[in-house]
């Protein structure tokens, strides 16, 4: 653990200075009188970055998966049905956690390389027509294939079968680095953290709330005490937090948050789609499959890469890490073994897109892969170069 090469896994991601500066700072009071300074502007700036203007976000000191449970919590009750498509790890635990919360849960198994199925979901919930189904679960990004998936296209299948189902979206891998628009796609309640686009520390979960989960936390009877949104929207309302906040990474969001703003959201998201062209490029050119089935599933923040047959994924990574000191992200679940992951979101840069792609290229090759030395990474520099203003060539 060296240090100083980027890491290459979907999250969490590479800190730039800039944050991880801003995050080093001394203790506050966060009781004191002028947090509210630091507390109510973060969560403004939090609804630009989710596009949403008429719904609340709240932040717990958690990882992503604790929003996941306070969202699941604070709107749902014991037995309550929910229907969610089943198509790769991340997908999986989440219908894991609402399994152990005691809901019932229609799963609609997908093929791992597939993403949300909008026209099941719209069977499934027409056919519902006592509408016992209380929530649609999406997984946006499926870090453990690579697959994006369509949230307008499942909000437009829940309004053609005229279902009031809420709509929860897992926002992990994707807000702050992808397109995401909770009001335009009707999201009830879009999860995230602050360790993947916001680029900081672990440690905060955050959580867009529509008006209409709202609504429903009203009369939701899961149990719930440190996830409790009443809690936390008291104190919000308040200037506070109920208990002790997360503080050096509100410093850190503070900062990101402006990052994210001085480049533009748009070209954070246009910078992430080149750069996975690009590595999309470099596989086509290793002549390696990617895990996402289809182009319009490509994720432009985590490429998940099938590895030829007879060669170990694991075996890979472990190589890359121990040769090389950079870390690259493992196959998960069904693809443990076939499949490993490059990450490109956050605080990544076509350059540094490069060095990983070099890196991984040269593991492939000490393994005895059937590639060429500089087969992807020539094709990713062609990608990048064609893309980027270059000047004319000089007269001969
Ligand atoms: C990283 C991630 C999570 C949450 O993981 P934590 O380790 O709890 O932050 C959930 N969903 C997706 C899609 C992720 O990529």
């Amino acid at each position: 653990m060296q240090g100083q090469n980027p890491v290459f896994i979907p999250g969490p991601t590479n800190i730039p200075d800039r944050l991880r500066y801003a995050m080093s700072v001394q203790t506050v009071d966060h009781r004191a009188p002028d947090f509210v300074d630091l507390l109510t502007p973060l969560h403004a700036d939090l609804k630009k970055v989710f596009k949403t203007e008429t719904g609340e976000v709240v932040t717990f000191p958690a990882s992503g998966t604790g929003g996941w449970e306070a969202a699941i919590t604070n709107t749902l009750s014991p037995g309550d049905k929910v229907l969610v498509a089943r198509y790769g790890m991340f997908s999986h635990r989440w219908i894991d956690l609402c399994q152990r919360h005691g809901l019932d849960v229609e799963i609609i198994e997908r093929p791992w390389g597939e993403g949300a199925p909008a026209e099941l979901f719209h069977d499934r919930l027409a056919a519902d027509r006592d509408r016992a189904i209380k929530a649609v679960l999406v997984t946006h990004n499926e870090t453990a294939t690579g697959v994006k998936s369509d949230v307008a296209a499942v909000r437009r299948a829940m309004d053609a079968a005229g279902h009031p189902a809420l709509l929860y979206v897992d926002g992990v891998s994707s807000i702050a680095s992808m397109d995401f628009r909770m009001d335009e796609w009707g999201v009830d309640l879009a999860v995230t953290g602050s360790q993947k686009g916001f680029m900081l520390a672990t440690g905060m979960a955050i959580v867009g709330v529509s008006q209409k989960a709202l609504e429903a936390m009203l009369s939701a009877r899961l149990h719930r005490t440190y996830f409790d949104f009443r809690d936390m929207l008291t104190a919000n309302a308040r200037g506070g937090y109920p208990y002790t906040p997360p503080l050096q990474i509100m410093y850190g969001l503070r900062e990101s948050l402006k990052m994210l703003f001085e480049e533009g959201l748009d070209n954070v998201f246009a910078r992430h789609r080149r750069i996975a062209e690009g590595v999309r490029a470099a596989v086509r050119g290793w002549g390696l499959q990617l895990c996402a089935v289809r182009p319009e599933l490509y994720s432009d923040t985590v490429s998940a890469v099938f590895t030829p047959a007879g060669f170990d994924s694991n075996r890979l990574t472990d190589h890359a890490y121990s040769a090389y000191d950079v870390s690259f992200g493992v196959g998960l679940g069904e693809m443990a073994g076939r499949a490993f992951r490059i990450g490109h979101l956050g605080a990544m840069t076509d350059v540094m897109a490069l060095s990983g792609l070099a890196t991984i290229e040269m593991a492939m090759k000490d393994l005895g892969y059937p590639i060429e030395l500089g087969a992807g990474v020539a094709a990713a520099q062609d990608y990048y170069r064609s893309t980027k203003a270059i000047p004319q060539k000089e007269a001969a």
